[in-house]
């Protein structure tokens, strides 16, 4: 196994960096970095069925990831997650074809050990020995997970108000719990003084170039699961980015690699909640950045993210995909969360739910055709809301 990780490049002023050392963020611009490929070799030299016929898991795209040494690897088993026709919320919906990404399945039950998976393997494979995050909630939960596998310290930093379930599982894994009065914001500032001060290694959003690695791994499994056809539009509910720039980021290099049979992208469209909509009242705006947003709350946790560090991507994205961006009231995710319950078995996250309450109203705003193939992204279990 070989990874064609060659570089990292700048988002923002496209300067590259030594992909061999460990890197942060732009220190010119302080914007994200992003991994580049050799993907004329890798299109040569990689064939898509051979990757569909490896090892199950996230992993088997090791030659488009960006661990140099496949010993390095830190692995839940994340990945291959399902993606599940939704026949019966489609035809009360008059959609022809309605599906869902179902990555409650993944290692501590949401997406967020795809990022985690990544991004600690990386670490440590150079030579990171301690690692901190702030969190929502449930990236503190695959943070520890994944430090406890590969038997480093671990820190995670999150509101005092984050679900239960994500406190009691990061100190089920041995991490250090600091809850904070405040947002992610100020988790965020608490988690890189500690890490200035203690010499802990960062690993927030965007803050670190491969997180965003491990979430691209869905767009592959998305092409993948559609037989390399894309679906018209994709809802994802998006808090910090990742996984709508990742899924993105994807698209374009299995673009460069030759391996999508119809080159029309999906529409991306993020949803967000009424109570944290920065990223919403950006694209409305025509804004190239997103603002900070006061008082943001809502019950979908993963989407309490009142100033996404990569803002500038995110809109970038949608742009760039033709998407769109909505907001939806939380009785919408409520009413969201029993139908795809009650009517699929599925009992997904409140951020999940957010799609299809996203979807409803893509629809009522005429921005949809019935007959346009819809993936809706739940991107963790409704279980670990529970109070
Ligand atoms: C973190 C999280 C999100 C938001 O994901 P981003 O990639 O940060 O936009 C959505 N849903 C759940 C369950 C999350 O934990
Ligand atoms: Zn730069």
């Amino acid at each position: 196994m070989q990874s064609y990780f060659i570089y990292l490049e700048c988002t923002q002023c496209g300067a590259r960096f030594d992909s061999g050392r460990l890197q942060t963020v732009c220190p010119g611009c302080n914007a994200p970095l992003a991994a580049r490929y050799d993907l004329p070799s890798a299109r040569r030299e990689l064939d898509r069925e051979q990757i569909g016929a490896a090892r199950r898991g996230m992993w088997r795209w090791f030659g488009l990831l960006p661990v140099s040494d496949p010993e390095k690897i830190v692995n839940l088993g994340e990945g291959d997650t399902p993606t599940l026709p939704l026949p019966r919320l489609a035809a009360r919906l008059g959609l022809h074809e309605l599906w869902v990404k179902d990555e409650s399945f993944n290692p501590t039950a949401t997406f967020k050990a795809r990022g985690l998976s990544a991004a600690v393997s990386r670490a440590c494979e150079l030579g990171v020995q301690r690692v901190i995050i702030p969190t929502a909630g449930n990236a503190g939960g695959a943070m520890a997970a994944y430090a406890a596998r590969a038997g480093v310290p671990a820190c995670v930093v999150m509101p005092a108000d984050t679900p239960r379930a994500n406190i009691e599982e990061c100190r089920a894994y041995g991490a250090e719990v600091v809850l904070v009065d405040g947002l992610i914001n100020a988790a965020a500032q608490l988690a890189a003084q500690r890490a200035r001060e203690e010499g802990w290694f960062d690993l927030s959003t965007f803050k670190e170039p491969y997180r965003l690695e491990g979430k691209k791994v869905m767009g592959y499994e998305i092409a993948q699961a559609f037989g390399w056809r894309l679906p018209d539009v994709i809802l994802y509910p998006t808090g910090g980015g990742t996984g709508l720039v990742g899924i993105w980021k994807a698209f374009s290099e299995l673009e460069a690699l030759g391996w999508l049979e119809d080159r029309r992208l999906p529409r991306m469209v993020a949803v967000q909640a009424e109570g944290c909509a920065p990223v919403v009242r950006a694209f409305e705006a025509g804004a190239e950045a997103t603002a900070f947003w006061e008082n943001a709350r809502t019950s979908a946790s993963g989407l309490r993210v009142p100033g996404p560090f990569a803002g500038r991507l995110i809109l970038r994205t949608l742009r760039e995909s033709g998407g769109a961006a909505l907001a939806v009231s939380e009785e919408a995710i409520r009413a969201a969360q029993v139908q795809l319950a009650g009517l699929e078995g599925l009992f997904v996250a409140p951020e999940g739910a957010a799609t299809l309450a996203g979807l409803v109203e893509l629809q009522r705003r005429g921005l949809l055709r019935p007959d346009e193939r819809v993936l809706l992204l739940n991107t963790g279990t409704g279980l670990k809301y529970l109070e």
